[in-house]
């Protein structure tokens, strides 16, 4: 079963005042439901608007930002100033709300009526200026929001509100989530290690740990009934060579894999995990370690990170929701080998095993190969090549006093030639702006080993998720230049450095 989607809306909050009258104000009103119906049958958004009651005082503005803090189904708000709105109505409420908000800077009508424009015309249709007042408190109040510019029926303004929406989306989906980490960190490894009290109250999440011995004890407990049924699953889903079908000679690695599935799988669900880490290094009482198992629990949906990598488990997992429903998938990734031909360079991701099929570019194929590390048997994976086209790595680290989100827009290609003896999923990219500044610009800025590697996730869709966390991103791009990406980084230390000085109010 793939792991559900966080259930959300997103409110449409339309901000007027008293002064014009019951009249303008139903208008108002109808012109939002207007807007909110329209845009909602637009086929661009992935979540659905409610309309809510037109904003005319403090009053109704604190008990509506209370209402959308309680409101499980609440992800986040518009807002929009049909008219002017006084801003320090908005104070109160403003102040206390948790859930994130975007500006919606439109106006109901696209085009002035320039035969027949009047003065009630103008007092209605105030937002050019109404918009200008919420926007200084944001800014003063030093709110973290996205501002998003054009009429509401222009594609363009619905995509970027569309790319708004599923990072909210993503961060729903981490509120309250927990993850499960088997065993601890890969010895002495630094940046997949962290602090995760920071990590719970920065992003909502909480890592938990279980001994491996409970996932080998849950292994021990899967029957052989269902082994042989997800087993029949397997030949039908993937490329397998004979001797690993059911009755072949080295079957019993199959099934060893398809015994991990349903022993993880189980264990998600039992505890409501939205994702898991392991460490190869710590594989106390299984035979192999999960490759197959992980790589199609991703594909459900499912956050992973190895070796301890709770930060990288729940990119993924939030980076699998952002994209839910655009063409591409989303995987855990590792900057693995580099081809460096002085005239196209490349890099070569993959990990030990687990890479995700959802972005594979043909049928995978299941095989059974040696490990070469770890001491176990030889376990099952998905071996395929990630199609090819954009695609993005983001890494998140812990510098201690803030969680940085660093993104890498790359190019995937064709691997130059074919790999007929690797023996694991693989995609080959060449990064932006160049090979040569992506990788310096990543190495300054901290970035890790471990990625969460996106072809539906956009960089601003990123953006959106870090101002929503209130986290430092450093985007590396096709306009990225390494000595103002160092001054960047410089001015960074002092902006996070200097903290509480910015605090809201
Ligand atoms: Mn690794």
């Amino acid at each position: 079963m793939p792991l559900a989607l966080p259930e959300i809306e997103i409110w449409f909050v339309v901000g007027s005042q008293h002064l014009y009258g019951p009249a303008a104000l139903e208008q108002v009103a109808a012109n939002a439901r207007h807007m909110v119906a329209g845009m909602n049958d637009s086929g661009v958004l992935p979540l659905r608007l409610v309309a809510k009651p037109v904003m005319t005082t403090p009053d109704d503005i604190r008990a509506l930002c209370q209402q959308a803090n309680a409101d499980p189904r609440c992800g986040g708000l518009v807002l929009w100033m049909h008219t002017f709105s006084p801003a320090k109505m908005w104070i109160g409420g403003l102040r206390q709300l948790s859930k994130p908000f975007a500006h919606f800077h439109t106006q109901f009508n696209r085009d002035l009526p320039w035969s027949t424009i009047d003065m009630d015309f103008m007092n209605l249709n105030q937002a050019a200026h109404g918009d200008r007042e919420a926007g200084f408190l944001h800014t003063r109040m030093r709110l973290e929001r996205t501002v998003i510019v054009g009429h509401w029926q222009d594609r363009r303004a619905l995509a970027r509100l569309a790319t708004w929406m599923r990072a909210v989306r993503g961060w729903a989906a981490l509120q309250g989530a927990k993850f499960v980490r088997f065993a601890d960190n890969m010895r002495y490894v630094a940046v997949t290690d962290g602090d995760r009290v920071a990590g719970e109250m920065r992003f909502g999440y909480s890592v938990v740990s279980h001994g491996v011995g409970e996932l080998a004890a849950a292994a021990a407990e899967v029957s052989d009934a269902a082994i042989d049924a997800l087993c029949r699953e397997y030949e039908a889903c993937y490329e397998m060579a004979p001797e690993l079908r059911r009755g072949g000679a080295r079957h019993g690695a199959v099934r060893e894999q398809a015994r991990l599935e349903l022993a993880l799988r189980g264990f998600l669900e039992r505890g409501g995990f939205s994702g898991f880490t392991d460490n190869f290094e710590d594989l106390t009482g299984l035979r192999q370690l999960p490759g197959l198992a992980t790589q199609r629990l991703m594909a459900d949906g499912y956050g992973f990170g190895a070796e301890g990598d709770w930060k990288t488990c729940a990119m993924v997992r939030a980076m699998k929701v952002m994209g839910a429903g655009l063409p591409g998938g989303t995987s855990f990734m590792e900057d693995y080998t580099y081809h460096l031909d002085p005239e196209r360079p490349l890099v070569l991701g993959a990990h030990m095993l687990e890479v995700c099929p959802s972005i594979a570019a043909q049928r995978p194929s299941l095989e059974v190969h040696p490990l070469g590390i770890g001491g176990k048997e030889d376990p099952a994976r998905l071996v395929f090549t990630a199609r090819s086209g954009p695609a993005l790595n983001a890494s998140l680290i812990d510098l201690g006093n803030r969680f940085r989100l660093l993104i890498n827009e790359v190019t995937v290609v064709e691997p130059p030639a074919p790999l007929p003896k690797l023996p694991v999923a693989r995609a080959v990219w060449a990064p932006k702006p160049d090979f040569a500044t992506a990788c310096a610009a990543w190495i300054y800025a901290g970035g890790a080993h471990h990625t969460a590697f996106s072809q539906a996730v956009t960089t601003e869709m990123l953006l959106d998720f870090a101002s929503i966390a209130g986290i430092e991103a450093v985007p590396i791009d096709g306009r990225t230049e390494l000595p103002r990406l160092l001054n960047d980084l410089r001015f960074g230390e002092v902006y996070w450095g200097l903290g509480s000085a910015f605090a809201r109010v």
